[in-house]
């Protein structure tokens, strides 16, 4: 397990097993492989989220999609404590973007360890907002295994 956290954020952990990394596809457009790494997100050393980064590393836009599911984690805890939240991330003439998109729409919209999928507007609006950026950035600059979406 590597636990990793970002200067100015000690609250904030990311942790994660070299072996969570799983190969799918091929992509219905290039043929590539699609690479999918996931991880936990700890808060005050309390599990606050999973996250599951998936994109194309031969394909020459670094996009990617960063699907979290959000809430407590841990013993007498259920799906019903915790939520998915999906956001896209591109590479903009502006440099680096995070967009929240409908969690519904992806994989982990329908996975049994969530109890809702949240859309752009619930996070947006909603409490959860900073924390679901925060996680986003720390994943994007920490992972070292997605480190090839930073060049
Ligand atoms: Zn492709």
């Amino acid at each position: 397990m590597e636990r990793i956290t970002l200067p100015g954020r000690p609250e904030l952990a990311l942790e994660y097993d070299a072996g969570n990394r799983k190969e799918m596809g091929p992509c219905p457009h290039c043929g590539q492989k699609t690479s999918r790494v996931w991880g936990y997100i700890y808060r005050c050393d309390a599990a606050a989220a999973a996250y599951f980064v998936e994109w194309t590393p031969l394909h020459a836009e670094r996009d990617a999609t960063f699907d979290l599911i959000v809430g407590k984690w841990g013993e007498d805890t259920h799906a019903i404590d915790r939520q998915s939240v999906s956001v896209a991330f591109r590479v903009l003439d502006s440099g680096p973007s995070f967009m929240v998109q409908d969690a519904a729409t992806r994989p982990v919209g329908s996975s049994s360890l969530a109890s809702k999928a949240l859309d752009r507007d619930a996070v947006i609006g909603g409490p959860l907002a900073e924390f679901v950026f925060a996680v986003c950035d720390l994943v994007y600059l920490a992972d070292p295994r997605i480190a090839e979406l930073q060049n």
